[in-house]
């Protein structure tokens, strides 16, 4: 193995190493507790069982939800597919219009170009310069053949926080469900769906200090009752929904890593948000320094940045022994494109190509922290000197 000392991790928005905490209460259910939480005739099952239902109703209770409406999933990849496909089916004869915004993740792009392609009619929002949409463009965009609005709670990129409340009240007036992909907001920012007016939210553990492989999908079971079709068919759990053994020491860690995050949300957003705003005062000294995403309706831990006058590539390049951060590019296969939600906000291809996304979390310091800017300040200043051919 390399022991040369790893890069500093600021890509909590890719994902997040496991809290040791969460890590403890998942172990038992390995070896120990490893029943089958379905096996209803012997206690191997009843206790698993009994883990599974405190777990739902532990995250139900975290987003004012009842047990029964929580849907355990792989993760908010499947959680959205799962609302989103599955709404189109059970609402074919209401409608065939959906309504999403272009800077969703691509777990939600995706199933709605699918739909496109069976000939659903998709509506795909435009944002602002500050990535925020406009609710005078949603209300617009409303039809009485609309049967689903798709709009992300936190984004991944530019961490910006999409107005869920109006949203929600809009479509409610209305009689439209509300889906909101809740993967970067959960354990993060207060998510309450009576107050918040949501039908269906799709919520992952891999983001939040918990393990990878667990989520789950809110539906609504009162006013109104979501109908879904399934995506998955076989054993009929989650009440037919999805299909599928439950994974118990997931759903522990998942449910311990939720409440880690709400019982600690406050110090926690405090202490990130001075790092990440520490670690923006020392880049923004440079000049030709631009900030993506609205300066303050956005995750604490966010700060994602353009450069001008640098390549992206080179840039990414120059850092990566120092820190792990991420670009504004996708590598989707072997071809890297511009991220599609830094070409919403209105940057050009070479200032979406020269980004770089910070992921400040639990388990930096503020000694990484200055470490990191250092380095990129450094790196910044080489590569325009290259290109200056000084
Ligand atoms: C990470 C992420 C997803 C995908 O979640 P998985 O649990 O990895 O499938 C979906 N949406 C957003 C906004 C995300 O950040």
């Amino acid at each position: 193995m390399d022991t040369s000392p790893r890069p500093i991790y600021l890509d909590c928005h890719a994902t997040t190493p496991v809290d040791q905490r969460v890590m403890a209460a998942m172990l038992p259910f390995f070896t120990q507790y490893f029943g089958n939480p379905a096996s209803v005739g012997h206690q191997y099952g009843w206790e698993a069982e009994a883990a599974v239902q405190q777990a739902r109703e532990q995250l139900a209770a975290a987003i004012a939800a009842t047990p029964e409406e929580i849907i355990f999933t792989s993760g908010a990849t499947e959680a959205n597919n799962l609302a989103i496909k599955g709404v189109a089916e059970a609402y074919l004869d209401r409608g065939k219009h959906m309504i999403t915004v272009v800077t969703e993740h691509n777990a939600v792009l995706d199933p709605c170009r699918y739909l496109r392609s069976l000939g659903f009619d998709i509506t795909f929002l435009p944002v602002q310069s500050d990535g925020l949409i406009n609710l005078a463009d949603l209300e617009n965009a409303l039809r009485p053949d609309t049967i689903l609005v798709s709009v992300m709670a936190a984004n991944n990129e530019i961490g910006v926080l999409q107005p869920i409340s109006e949203i929600g009240a809009l479509c409610h007036q209305r009689g439209i469900l509300f889906h909101t992909d809740a993967a970067q907001a959960i354990g993060k920012i207060p998510l309450d769906v009576n107050a918040m007016k949501i039908d269906m939210m799709s919520l992952t553990a891999h983001k939040i200090y918990g393990p990878k492989g667990i989520g789950a999908l809110y539906v609504r079971r009162r006013n109104p009752r979501v109908q879904l079709a399934p995506q998955l068919h076989g054993g009929g759990h989650e009440r037919g929904m999805r299909s599928g053994t439950l994974y118990t020491p997931q759903i522990v860690g998942f449910a311990s890593a939720v409440q880690l995050g709400i019982d600690e949300m406050g110090a926690e957003t405090a202490r990130v948000s001075q790092f990440r705003d520490r670690l923006w005062q020392q880049l923004n000294q440079l000049d030709g320094i631009h900030l993506n995403g609205h300066p303050t309706q956005r995750l604490a831990g966010n700060l994602n940045i353009s450069v001008d006058g640098v390549d992206g590539q080179a840039l990414l390049l120059g850092l990566q022994p120092h820190v792990a951060v991420s670009s504004g590019s996708a590598c989707t296969s072997a071809k890297a494109t511009p991220s599609h939600v830094l070409q919403a906000i209105g940057r050009s291809d070479d200032l979406a190509y020269a980004s770089l996304r910070f992921g400040v979390g639990r388990f930096n310091t503020e000694t990484e922290i200055d470490s990191v800017a250092e380095q990129a300040i450094s790196t910044i200043q080489a590569l325009r000197q290259v290109s200056l051919g000084v």
